[in-house]
């Protein structure tokens, strides 16, 4: 999918379409995804002034008088964090002046900060069971503050049976690393019904890739250490909500447990969002190939990538996406199969991440507490040619293969 047909054909259910409008222009005309990327976040042209001023260092602001702000203690605000911010919600939210958005340092601090800052003890959370690992490990960090966790499948939005005394629901479409989708407006109203906030996380799909407060959700976070910043080479999260209350719990949250994003990290993430429109086609693209090719391999079982139109996610995907990701999941006959397929691979790293500009992959039972076989690869596509990420792949393939 390109930035140019985005949801085109997804009816009623689709995110907001394409269009936004660009702050840094100043301009009320709606933009287009690369166009909104280029300058989302960044302040109007000022003569002898950079486009997107450097970042500023600082842990306290000179504050003469009375406390007030903007700036004043390096822990609450930061101007570098500010203009991130609002890239950020003009792309999670064209247009909507009410969308917050607020850094983190990195992923895990923006999915703790929301949910340990909505729930108290007495509360019951929905979590998916197959969500990433770190996110349902802090169930028994929940728990021994008195909250109750519930965890249910994301395939076939099996979440909808557990909703009764939600206080929080969680969903991670696609997951990680298993690469299910559920319906996020079909969860979002029927958690709404039972009087659940709905958070998701957004972090596979990019904010180009889905728009979960447009789908009903009132929280949409994110690793930005994946593809939103894309180039391997730092740590950052972020929450986005509508909900000034429930903005300003969040900002409490990080004030007070100090989890925030260094000004060099916030200032690389914002540069590198720039090219997101044009990594996330690419990667998109990419991968839908590798898909391809893999799917003709007889020792390759279970292909999943959303994009992929017999893959049992792509229904739902179609409708509520805008494009589909960067991670191709696959299983190869066994542990020792799997592990000397990505010792063969020259292109290909083998990194526990994705969403970066350089393909790299994993077997991801090397590190427990996902439910997946011991063959299980989860490939990340980069933004290389598609016929040297195919050729690596199938070479590696023929390598392993022919050690049997
Ligand atoms: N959410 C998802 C879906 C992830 O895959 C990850 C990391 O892999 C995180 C959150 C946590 O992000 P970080 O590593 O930036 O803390």
């Amino acid at each position: 999918m390109t930035g140019g047909s985005p949801g085109s054909a997804h009816g009623s259910n689709s995110t907001a379409g394409s269009t936004g409008t660009t702050g840094s222009t100043g301009s009320t005309r709606s933009t287009g995804d690369s166009t909104r990327s280029v300058h989302a976040g960044r302040p109007p042209a000022t003569a002898y002034e950079p486009s997107l001023p450097g970042p500023v260092f600082v842990s306290h602001y000179h504050l003469p008088g009375e406390a007030t702000g903007p700036y004043t203690y390096g822990r609450d605000e930061n101007p570098t964090w500010h203009r991130l911010e609002e890239a950020i919600s003009e792309l999670e939210c064209p247009g909507d002046p009410a969308a917050t958005t607020l850094a983190f340092a990195s992923g895990m601090a923006a999915v703790s900060a929301v949910l340990l800052s909505q729930v108290r003890a007495g509360d019951t959370v929905l979590l998916p069971s197959d969500s990433y690992q770190a996110t349902r490990s802090l169930q028994e960090r929940l728990e021994s503050y008195g909250v109750t966790v519930r965890l249910a499948p994301t395939a076939g939005d099996a979440q909808l049976a557990a909703l009764e005394g939600v206080r929080l629901l969680w969903l991670e479409t696609p997951s990680n690393p298993g690469l299910d989708v559920c319906d996020i407006r079909r969860l979002a109203d029927a958690a709404h019904a039972a009087g659940a906030l709905v958070a998701v996380d957004n972090t596979l799909a990019t904010p180009l890739g889905q728009r979960p407060l447009a789908l009903g959700a009132d929280f949409s976070l994110a690793s930005g250490t994946k593809a939103l910043s894309g180039h391997g080479d730092l740590l950052l999260g972020y929450v986005t909500t509508r909900d000034a209350a429930l903005a300003a719990g969040v900002k409490q949250w990080r004030k007070t447990v100090g989890a925030i994003p260094g000004p060099m990290e916030a200032w690389l993430a914002h540069r590198s969002l720039a090219t997101l429109s044009l990594r996330v086609d690419r990667q998109a693209a990419n991968a839908l190939a590798l898909a391809g090719e893999l799917l003709k391999r007889p020792e390759v079982t279970d292909v999943r990538h959303p994009g992929l139109p017999g893959d049992p996610a792509h229904e739902v995907a179609s409708a509520q996406m805008r494009r589909f990701g960067s991670v191709v999941s696959f299983t190869l006959p066994g542990k020792a199969h799997a592990e000397r397929f990505l010792a063969a691979l020259r292109l290909t790293s083998e990194a526990t991440s994705f969403g970066s500009v350089q393909c790299t992959a994993e077997r991801r039972a090397r590190w427990g507490g996902d439910a997946v076989p011991d063959g299980f690869i989860r490939f990340s596509v980069g933004i290389e040619d598609a016929e040297d990420i195919v050729a690596d792949v199938l070479s590696a393939l023929d390598e392993a293969a022919e050690a049997v």
